[in-house]
C-alpha cells in the first residue's frame, strides 16, 4: 500500500483502553486499533502493549519517523518522568522515563502530551470549536482535566500543569483526592464522584445514567445530587471563565453528554462568573471518544 508522507499516528493511552488511529493527510482516520490496556500488569506490560498497537498503525504508514501518544498526566520538565497519571504506575518515582522505554519499543521518536490537552487541540482543530483565539477543553469522564488551545497550539506552560483545573480546590473542607488535598473539582464533577455522592444520600449505588433519569422524573434524591452537581459546575468553570476568558469552552467525556450542562449548568456558570453577563459558548464534543487519539496524532 502506498504510503502517503504526511500521514500521521496517535495512540492515546487510558487507564482501560490504549486506541491508536493513522490519519491520512486530510486528517481522516483510515485505520483504527483497541485493546484492553491491562494497567494490573503494570509498566512494562502498558510499554509493551502500547508498542503492539504502534506496530499494526505502521502497516499502513510505515515511514512515520514519529508518534503522538496522549497520556493521563504529564511529562515533568524536572526530570522526563510522568507525573500526575491516575494509572499511577506510569508516575516516575523510580526514576523511568515513559518516552524513552515507548522509544525504544516502538523504534520512533514519541511525542508525550496529557490527554486533555490532546482532546482540546483536536477540537479546536477540528471539532467543536475549529476557532482560532483561545480554546478550554474540560473532560469529564472518570476523572476530570482540562487543556488550553491558544491560536491553535496546546499551552504547555513551564510547569507542564496549564487547564488543569481537575485539581483545582473548590471546597477545603470537601472530599480527599488522591492527589493528596480536599475539595478538587474532579471529586465533585467526575462521573464516580456522582455516583458516589448518590450512593451516599439513598444508600444504593446507581449508575450515573439511572441518576439523570432520577432528576428528570422528579426523584428528591437525584434532584438534590444533580442540583449540586450542576452548581459546583458553574463555580468551577466560572473561576477559569474569570482568568482565561476562552473564545470557547468544550466538555467532553461520557459526563458532558448530560444536556442539562448546557442549559442548567450553562446558568450556574453565569451566577457566579464576574460578568454581568455570560456570552462564552459552552459546547458538546464532536469528535466524542475519538478526540484524544485524533489530538494525539495532530502532536506530530
Ligand atoms: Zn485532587
Amino acid at each position: 500500500m502506498a504510503d502517503g508522507p504526511r500521514r500521521r499516528i496517535g495512540i492515546d493511552l487510558g487507564g482501560t483502553k490504549i486506541e491508536g488511529v493513522v490519519l491520512d493527510d486530510a486528517g481522516r482516520p483510515v485505520v483504527r486499533h483497541r485493546v484492553a490496556t491491562e494497567s494490573s500488569r503494570g509498566y512494562e506490560h502498558i510499554v509493551a502493549r502500547v508498542a503492539d498497537v504502534a506496530a499494526h498503525l505502521r502497516r499502513a504508514a510505515p515511514t512515520t519517523t514519529v508518534i503522538g501518544v496522549g497520556t493521563p498526566g504529564a511529562v515533568s520538565h524536572r526530570d522526563g518522568t510522568m507525573k500526575n497519571c491516575n494509572t499511577t504506575c506510569l508516575n516516575g518515582r523510580n526514576g523511568r522515563r515513559l518516552r524513552e522505554a515507548l522509544e525504544a519499543a516502538i523504534g520512533t521518536a514519541v511525542h508525550i502530551e496529557n490527554d486533555a490537552n490532546c482532546f482540546a487541540l483536536a477540537e479546536a482543530s477540528a471539532g467543536a470549536a475549529p476557532a482560532r483565539g483561545l480554546v478550554f477543553g474540560v473532560i469529564l469522564g472518570t476523572g476530570v482535566g482540562g487543556g488550553i488551545v491558544c491560536n491553535g497550539a496546546v499551552r504547555q506552560g513551564p510547569q507542564h500543569i496549564a487547564g488543569e483545573w481537575g485539581h483545582h480546590c473548590i471546597d477545603p473542607a470537601g472530599p480527599a483526592c488522591y492527589c493528596g488535598q480536599r475539595g478538587c473539582v474532579e471529586r465533585y464533577l467526575s462521573g464516580p464522584a456522582v455516583e458516589a455522592h448518590y450512593a451516599a444520600v439513598t444508600g444504593r449505588a446507581r449508575p450515573l445514567a439511572d441518576v439523570v433519569a432520577g432528576f428528570r422524573s422528579g426523584e428528591p434524591a437525584a434532584r438534590l445530587v444533580l442540583d449540586e452537581f450542576l452548581d459546583r459546575f458553574g463555580r468551577a468553570l466560572a473561576n477559569v471563565i474569570d482568568i482565561l476568558d476562552p473564545d470557547v469552552v468544550v466538555l467532553g467525556g461520557g459526563v458532558s453528554n448530560i444536556d442539562e450542562l448546557y442549559t442548567l449548568g450553562r446558568q450556574a456558570v453565569a451566577r457566579y462568573v464576574f460578568n454581568d453577563e455570560l456570552r462564552t459558548p459552552i459546547r458538546r464534543h464532536q469528535l466524542g471518544d475519538s478526540a484524544g487519539v485524533i489530538g494525539a496524532a495532530l502532536l506530530t
